[in-house]
Protein backbone atom coordinates (compact mmCIF):
# COMPACT_ATOMS: atom_id res chain seq x y z
CA UNK A 1 0.00 0.00 0.00
CA UNK A 2 2.97 2.73 0.16
CA UNK A 3 0.88 4.54 -2.71
CA UNK A 4 3.29 7.44 -4.19
CA UNK A 5 3.88 10.79 -2.00
CA UNK A 6 1.44 13.22 -2.20
CA UNK A 7 2.12 15.52 0.49
CA UNK A 8 5.60 17.45 -0.19
CA UNK A 9 7.99 16.24 2.05
CA UNK A 10 9.22 19.53 2.83
CA UNK A 11 5.89 20.57 3.42
CA UNK A 12 5.92 17.45 6.25
CA UNK A 13 9.10 18.04 7.56
CA UNK A 14 8.30 21.58 8.01
CA UNK A 15 5.51 21.09 10.45
CA UNK A 16 6.64 18.61 11.55
CA UNK A 17 10.09 20.77 13.45
CA UNK A 18 7.06 23.79 13.91
CA UNK A 19 5.27 21.21 16.00
CA UNK A 20 8.06 19.73 17.87
CA UNK A 21 9.22 22.76 18.30
CA UNK A 22 5.99 24.23 19.77
CA UNK A 23 6.35 21.37 21.85
CA UNK A 24 10.15 21.79 23.35
CA UNK A 25 9.58 25.41 24.11
CA UNK A 26 6.55 24.23 26.24
CA UNK A 27 8.68 21.66 27.79
CA UNK A 28 10.93 24.49 28.75
CA UNK A 29 8.28 26.68 30.12
CA UNK A 30 7.54 23.57 32.08
CA UNK A 31 11.05 23.44 33.54
CA UNK A 32 11.21 19.74 33.94
CA UNK A 33 14.63 18.01 34.42
CA UNK A 34 16.61 17.72 31.19
CA UNK A 35 13.29 18.26 29.75
CA UNK A 36 14.12 19.01 25.79
CA UNK A 37 16.94 16.59 25.70
CA UNK A 38 13.80 13.86 26.93
CA UNK A 39 12.16 14.37 23.28
CA UNK A 40 15.01 14.42 21.09
CA UNK A 41 15.48 11.50 19.06
CA UNK A 42 19.23 10.85 20.70
CA UNK A 43 17.87 10.09 24.05
CA UNK A 44 14.19 8.75 23.49
CA UNK A 45 14.16 5.02 21.48
CA UNK A 46 10.91 6.06 19.64
CA UNK A 47 11.25 7.95 16.64
CA UNK A 48 9.10 10.89 16.29
CA UNK A 49 6.80 10.47 13.24
CA UNK A 50 3.63 9.92 12.05
CA UNK A 51 2.47 5.89 11.70
CA UNK A 52 2.42 6.35 7.81
CA UNK A 53 5.02 6.45 5.67
CA UNK A 54 5.56 9.57 3.39
CA UNK A 55 8.59 8.18 1.89
CA UNK A 56 9.54 5.54 -0.23
CA UNK A 57 5.59 5.15 -1.43
CA UNK A 58 4.87 3.01 -4.51
CA UNK A 59 4.07 5.45 -7.32
CA UNK A 60 0.43 4.09 -7.54
CA UNK A 61 -0.06 5.32 -11.07
CA UNK A 62 2.45 2.88 -12.48
CA UNK A 63 0.76 0.14 -10.87
CA UNK A 64 -2.86 0.43 -11.02
CA UNK A 65 -5.21 -1.13 -11.75
CA UNK A 66 -3.88 -3.72 -9.18
CA UNK A 67 -4.70 -7.90 -9.62
CA UNK A 68 -4.79 -7.93 -5.97
CA UNK A 69 -4.99 -4.98 -3.32
CA UNK A 70 -1.99 -3.62 -0.82
CA UNK A 71 -3.86 -3.36 1.93
CA UNK A 72 -6.83 -5.39 3.84
CA UNK A 73 -8.88 -4.25 6.70
CA UNK A 74 -10.62 -6.96 8.69
CA UNK A 75 -12.37 -6.20 11.24
CA UNK A 76 -12.42 -9.41 14.53
CA UNK A 77 -14.34 -6.90 16.27
CA UNK A 78 -17.38 -4.63 15.47
CA UNK A 79 -17.71 -3.64 19.04
CA UNK A 80 -15.93 -0.96 21.15
CA UNK A 81 -15.07 -0.90 24.91
CA UNK A 82 -14.41 3.22 24.84
CA UNK A 83 -16.16 6.00 24.01
CA UNK A 84 -14.18 8.09 22.04
CA UNK A 85 -16.20 11.21 20.78
CA UNK A 86 -13.64 11.63 17.58
CA UNK A 87 -15.06 7.67 16.64
CA UNK A 88 -18.63 7.13 15.22
CA UNK A 89 -18.37 3.05 16.14
CA UNK A 90 -18.88 4.03 19.95
CA UNK A 91 -21.64 6.83 19.60
CA UNK A 92 -25.71 5.73 19.43
CA UNK A 93 -25.39 6.99 15.83
CA UNK A 94 -23.55 3.44 14.97
CA UNK A 95 -26.09 1.59 16.03
CA UNK A 96 -28.66 2.40 13.76
CA UNK A 97 -26.83 1.75 10.73
CA UNK A 98 -25.07 -2.28 12.03
CA UNK A 99 -25.51 -4.70 14.53
CA UNK A 100 -22.32 -4.98 16.60
CA UNK A 101 -20.79 -8.23 16.79
CA UNK A 102 -17.48 -10.25 16.99
CA UNK A 103 -16.20 -12.28 13.99
CA UNK A 104 -17.34 -15.86 13.77
CA UNK A 105 -13.80 -17.28 13.59
CA UNK A 106 -14.98 -20.23 11.71
CA UNK A 107 -15.69 -17.31 8.85
CA UNK A 108 -12.50 -15.78 9.71
CA UNK A 109 -10.14 -18.84 8.53
CA UNK A 110 -12.85 -19.05 5.48
CA UNK A 111 -11.72 -15.70 4.81
CA UNK A 112 -8.06 -15.64 5.03
CA UNK A 113 -8.19 -18.89 3.07
CA UNK A 114 -9.87 -16.69 -0.09
CA UNK A 115 -7.63 -13.85 0.77
CA UNK A 116 -4.80 -16.71 0.30
CA UNK A 117 -6.00 -17.23 -2.82
CA UNK A 118 -5.53 -14.04 -4.68
CA UNK A 119 -2.77 -13.82 -7.57
CA UNK A 120 -0.05 -11.90 -4.92
CA UNK A 121 0.59 -11.86 -1.40
CA UNK A 122 -1.59 -8.91 0.00
CA UNK A 123 1.08 -6.91 1.31
CA UNK A 124 -0.69 -5.87 4.81
CA UNK A 125 -3.45 -7.61 6.49
CA UNK A 126 -4.39 -5.08 9.38
CA UNK A 127 -6.93 -6.87 12.08
CA UNK A 128 -8.89 -3.83 12.38
CA UNK A 129 -11.37 -1.74 11.01
CA UNK A 130 -14.56 -0.23 13.07
CA UNK A 131 -13.89 -1.87 16.52
CA UNK A 132 -11.36 -2.79 19.54
CA UNK A 133 -10.03 -5.94 18.15
CA UNK A 134 -8.91 -7.40 21.25
CA UNK A 135 -12.02 -7.78 22.67
CA UNK A 136 -12.05 -10.78 20.20
CA UNK A 137 -11.63 -14.18 22.43
CA UNK A 138 -9.70 -15.41 19.95
CA UNK A 139 -7.39 -12.75 18.63
CA UNK A 140 -4.11 -14.25 18.87
CA UNK A 141 -5.79 -17.55 17.14
CA UNK A 142 -6.62 -14.67 14.20
CA UNK A 143 -2.84 -13.60 14.10
CA UNK A 144 -1.18 -17.06 13.61
CA UNK A 145 -3.57 -18.03 11.56
CA UNK A 146 -3.28 -15.39 8.80
CA UNK A 147 0.92 -15.66 9.49
CA UNK A 148 0.54 -19.32 8.89
CA UNK A 149 -0.95 -18.81 5.76
CA UNK A 150 2.11 -17.51 4.09
CA UNK A 151 0.32 -14.90 1.99
CA UNK A 152 0.57 -11.49 3.84
CA UNK A 153 3.99 -9.53 4.06
CA UNK A 154 2.85 -8.28 7.68
CA UNK A 155 -0.09 -8.71 9.75
CA UNK A 156 -0.50 -5.83 12.03
CA UNK A 157 -3.57 -4.01 14.09
CA UNK A 158 -4.94 -1.12 15.55
CA UNK A 159 -5.79 -1.05 19.44
CA UNK A 160 -7.02 1.24 22.05
CA UNK A 161 -4.50 -0.90 24.13
CA UNK A 162 -7.00 -0.81 27.01
CA UNK A 163 -6.96 -4.66 26.95
CA UNK A 164 -3.37 -5.40 27.07
CA UNK A 165 -1.88 -7.46 29.60
CA UNK A 166 0.75 -10.05 29.97
CA UNK A 167 -0.53 -12.82 29.19
CA UNK A 168 -2.46 -11.40 25.68
CA UNK A 169 0.10 -9.64 25.00
CA UNK A 170 2.88 -13.46 24.96
CA UNK A 171 0.07 -14.93 23.30
CA UNK A 172 -0.14 -11.89 20.27
CA UNK A 173 3.93 -11.84 20.36
CA UNK A 174 4.13 -15.45 20.10
CA UNK A 175 1.50 -15.26 17.16
CA UNK A 176 3.59 -13.14 15.17
CA UNK A 177 1.90 -10.14 15.22
CA UNK A 178 4.73 -7.44 12.58
CA UNK A 179 2.95 -4.69 14.09
CA UNK A 180 0.65 -2.71 16.61
CA UNK A 181 -0.30 0.77 16.55
CA UNK A 182 -1.84 1.66 19.81
CA UNK A 183 -4.07 4.69 19.99
CA UNK A 184 -3.46 5.96 23.33
CA UNK A 185 -6.36 7.87 24.98
CA UNK A 186 -6.06 11.21 26.21
CA UNK A 187 -6.45 10.06 29.80
CA UNK A 188 -4.59 6.72 31.01
CA UNK A 189 -3.49 4.68 33.98
CA UNK A 190 0.38 4.00 35.47
CA UNK A 191 -1.20 0.08 34.96
CA UNK A 192 -1.72 1.18 30.96
CA UNK A 193 1.56 2.41 30.74
CA UNK A 194 2.99 -0.80 32.26
CA UNK A 195 0.89 -3.56 29.91
CA UNK A 196 2.41 -1.47 26.54
CA UNK A 197 5.89 -1.51 28.39
CA UNK A 198 5.20 -5.26 28.90
CA UNK A 199 4.70 -5.88 25.28
CA UNK A 200 7.07 -3.59 24.05
CA UNK A 201 9.77 -5.47 26.50
CA UNK A 202 9.00 -8.40 25.24
CA UNK A 203 8.22 -8.11 21.75
CA UNK A 204 11.60 -6.46 20.27
CA UNK A 205 12.87 -7.71 16.96
CA UNK A 206 9.66 -9.22 16.71
CA UNK A 207 6.47 -6.44 16.45
CA UNK A 208 7.06 -3.16 15.61
CA UNK A 209 4.74 -0.63 18.09
CA UNK A 210 3.50 2.59 16.98
CA UNK A 211 2.00 4.92 19.57
CA UNK A 212 -0.27 7.92 19.16
CA UNK A 213 -2.78 9.76 20.56
CA UNK A 214 -4.48 12.85 19.76
CA UNK A 215 -3.45 16.54 21.20
CA UNK A 216 -5.72 18.92 20.31
CA UNK A 217 -7.48 18.32 23.51
CA UNK A 218 -3.87 17.95 25.40
CA UNK A 219 -2.12 21.02 27.63
CA UNK A 220 1.19 20.94 26.86
CA UNK A 221 2.32 19.53 30.07
CA UNK A 222 0.05 16.29 29.24
CA UNK A 223 2.03 16.49 25.69
CA UNK A 224 5.21 16.14 27.66
CA UNK A 225 3.66 13.46 30.06
CA UNK A 226 2.69 11.15 26.91
CA UNK A 227 6.22 11.33 25.44
CA UNK A 228 7.78 11.10 28.71
CA UNK A 229 5.58 7.77 29.29
CA UNK A 230 5.75 6.19 26.17
CA UNK A 231 8.92 7.58 24.09
CA UNK A 232 11.08 4.89 25.48
CA UNK A 233 8.55 2.36 24.93
CA UNK A 234 7.48 2.55 21.45
CA UNK A 235 9.14 2.76 18.05
CA UNK A 236 7.32 5.09 16.65
CA UNK A 237 5.72 8.11 18.93
CA UNK A 238 3.39 10.85 17.39
CA UNK A 239 0.49 13.06 18.17
CA UNK A 240 -2.30 13.72 15.55
CA UNK A 241 -4.58 16.22 15.20
CA UNK A 242 -8.55 15.65 14.97
CA UNK A 243 -9.34 14.90 12.09
CA UNK A 244 -13.12 14.81 10.15
CA UNK A 245 -12.21 11.64 8.87
CA UNK A 246 -15.68 10.00 8.90
CA UNK A 247 -18.15 10.64 6.24
CA UNK A 248 -21.61 11.46 7.92
CA UNK A 249 -20.20 11.96 11.31
CA UNK A 250 -19.51 15.37 12.94
CA UNK A 251 -16.28 15.19 14.99
CA UNK A 252 -15.90 18.61 16.86
CA UNK A 253 -13.19 20.46 18.03
CA UNK A 254 -11.20 19.82 14.23
CA UNK A 255 -8.71 22.63 13.43
CA UNK A 256 -10.00 23.77 9.98
CA UNK A 257 -6.51 24.61 8.58
CA UNK A 258 -4.39 21.79 10.04
CA UNK A 259 -4.43 18.02 8.46
CA UNK A 260 -4.01 14.94 11.09
CA UNK A 261 -0.32 14.50 10.85
CA UNK A 262 0.14 18.50 10.97
CA UNK A 263 0.64 18.86 7.30
CA UNK A 264 -1.68 21.22 4.95
CA UNK A 265 -4.70 20.66 3.52
CA UNK A 266 -5.07 19.39 0.27
CA UNK A 267 -7.63 19.03 -1.83
CA UNK A 268 -7.71 15.39 -3.61
CA UNK A 269 -10.62 14.61 -6.24
CA UNK A 270 -9.62 10.72 -6.81
CA UNK A 271 -9.73 8.11 -3.91
CA UNK A 272 -6.71 6.41 -4.10
CA UNK A 273 -7.84 3.84 -1.23
CA UNK A 274 -10.43 2.42 -3.53
CA UNK A 275 -7.46 1.11 -5.79
CA UNK A 276 -5.18 -0.18 -3.25
CA UNK A 277 -7.29 -1.37 -0.34
CA UNK A 278 -10.40 -3.36 0.87
CA UNK A 279 -12.64 -3.73 4.03
CA UNK A 280 -14.09 -6.19 5.74
CA UNK A 281 -16.06 -6.11 8.27
CA UNK A 282 -16.77 -8.20 11.51
CA UNK A 283 -20.24 -10.24 9.94
CA UNK A 284 -18.10 -9.91 6.74
CA UNK A 285 -19.61 -8.08 4.41
CA UNK A 286 -17.03 -6.35 2.39
CA UNK A 287 -17.11 -2.31 2.27
CA UNK A 288 -15.71 0.07 -0.69
CA UNK A 289 -13.87 1.36 2.22
CA UNK A 290 -12.30 1.52 5.72
CA UNK A 291 -14.00 4.39 6.61
CA UNK A 292 -17.88 3.14 6.25
CA UNK A 293 -18.68 3.32 9.60
CA UNK A 294 -22.36 2.80 8.58
CA UNK A 295 -21.67 0.02 6.33
CA UNK A 296 -23.73 1.49 3.58
CA UNK A 297 -20.94 1.05 0.89
CA UNK A 298 -20.81 -2.68 0.92
CA UNK A 299 -19.76 -4.49 -2.45
CA UNK A 300 -20.49 -8.05 -1.52
CA UNK A 301 -20.29 -10.74 1.22
CA UNK A 302 -17.45 -12.59 1.39
CA UNK A 303 -19.92 -15.55 3.04
CA UNK A 304 -21.32 -16.17 -0.57
CA UNK A 305 -19.06 -14.59 -2.68
CA UNK A 306 -15.54 -14.90 -3.14
CA UNK A 307 -12.88 -11.55 -2.44
CA UNK A 308 -11.49 -11.98 -5.89
CA UNK A 309 -14.93 -11.30 -7.41
CA UNK A 310 -15.45 -8.62 -5.02
CA UNK A 311 -12.21 -7.06 -5.75
CA UNK A 312 -12.94 -7.44 -9.60
CA UNK A 313 -16.00 -6.57 -9.27
CA UNK A 314 -18.73 -3.99 -11.35
CA UNK A 315 -19.40 -2.22 -8.18
CA UNK A 316 -15.62 -1.10 -7.24
CA UNK A 317 -15.08 -0.17 -10.52
CA UNK A 318 -17.82 2.20 -10.83
CA UNK A 319 -16.96 3.53 -7.67
CA UNK A 320 -13.50 4.10 -9.11
CA UNK A 321 -14.61 5.30 -12.53
CA UNK A 322 -17.10 7.95 -10.46
CA UNK A 323 -13.74 9.00 -8.56
CA UNK A 324 -11.32 8.96 -11.87
CA UNK A 325 -14.11 11.15 -13.92
CA UNK A 326 -14.22 13.39 -10.70
CA UNK A 327 -17.64 12.68 -9.83
CA UNK A 328 -17.06 11.72 -6.39
CA UNK A 329 -19.29 14.35 -5.02
CA UNK A 330 -22.22 12.46 -6.67
CA UNK A 331 -21.42 9.38 -4.26
CA UNK A 332 -23.14 9.82 -0.84
CA UNK A 333 -20.33 9.46 2.09
CA UNK A 334 -17.58 10.11 -0.97
CA UNK A 335 -18.91 13.09 -1.33
CA UNK A 336 -19.06 14.38 1.93
CA UNK A 337 -15.67 12.90 2.89
CA UNK A 338 -12.55 14.84 3.69
CA UNK A 339 -10.45 12.13 4.75
CA UNK A 340 -8.59 13.08 1.26
CA UNK A 341 -7.83 16.38 2.31
CA UNK A 342 -6.92 15.32 6.13
CA UNK A 343 -5.38 12.57 6.25
CA UNK A 344 -4.41 10.21 2.86
CA UNK A 345 -1.17 10.59 1.36
CA UNK A 346 -1.64 9.78 -1.65
CA UNK A 347 -3.02 11.73 -4.57
CA UNK A 348 -3.26 10.19 -8.26
CA UNK A 349 -5.59 12.85 -9.66
CA UNK A 350 -2.98 13.78 -12.28
CA UNK A 351 -3.03 10.29 -13.65
CA UNK A 352 -6.96 10.15 -13.47
CA UNK A 353 -7.35 9.81 -17.43
CA UNK A 354 -4.80 7.70 -17.98
CA UNK A 355 -5.29 5.14 -15.10
CA UNK A 356 -9.01 5.25 -16.78
CA UNK A 357 -7.80 4.37 -20.40
CA UNK A 358 -6.22 1.13 -18.96
CA UNK A 359 -9.39 0.34 -17.19
CA UNK A 360 -10.55 0.40 -20.52
S1 LIG B 1 -13.46 9.27 -0.71
FE1 LIG B 1 -13.52 8.90 1.50
S2 LIG B 1 -15.39 7.68 1.82
FE2 LIG B 1 -14.87 7.56 -0.37
S3 LIG B 1 -13.63 5.72 -0.56
FE3 LIG B 1 -12.22 7.45 -0.29
S4 LIG B 1 -11.78 7.56 1.90
FE4 LIG B 1 -13.61 6.30 1.62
Amino acid sequence: MEGMKTIPLETLRINLSRELSNLSESIEVTKRKKPIAYITKELMKAEIKPRIDFEGRTKLETVIPLSTPYLVFLDPSDICNANCQWCPTGSKEALKYKKPQLMDFDLYQKIIDDLSSMPEPIKTLRLYKDGEPLLHPKFPEMVLYAKESGRFGQVDTTTNGSLLRPTLNIQIIKAGLDKMFVSVPTEYSPAYVKNVKHFYDNSRDKCQVYVKTIGDDMTEGTKVKFMKDFGDISDRIFIEHLSPCWPEFDVKGVQKEIGIYGQEIKEVQVCSYLFYSLSINSDGTVSACFLDWKHSMLLGDLKKESFKSIWNGKLLRDYRIMHLTKARSLLRMCGVCQQLAYGACDDIDAYAEEILGRME
